[in-house]
């Protein structure tokens, strides 16, 4: 498979993990956090690096709700 080296997309859809995607992934985070267009209290921005205390009240959150579908999910299969 052709990766597109060095780009977001090879490090966050490819998973591919070389320096080149790495550092263009990382510079990506940093230009969303600086652009303003997300807002704070959300858990994407403290995916980004955002350690602001509405940030991290979202992805508490966020985990919570993940947390419990995965529970529901063991739920459901525990039924069938
Ligand atoms: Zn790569
Ligand atoms: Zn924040």
């Amino acid at each position: 498979m052709d990766i597109p080296h060095g780009t977001v997309s090879g490090y966050a859809y490819h998973h591919c993990l070389c320096l080149a995607c790495y550092q263009a992934y990382q510079a990506y985070k940093q230009h969303r956090l600086n652009s303003g267009d997300i807002p704070h209290g959300t858990h994407t921005l403290y995916k980004y690096g955002c350690r602001c205390i509405h940030c991290r009240a979202a992805i508490k959150a966020h985990r919570h709700v993940l947390r419990e579908k995965r529970e529901e999910k063991k739920a459901t299969e525990a039924q069938s």
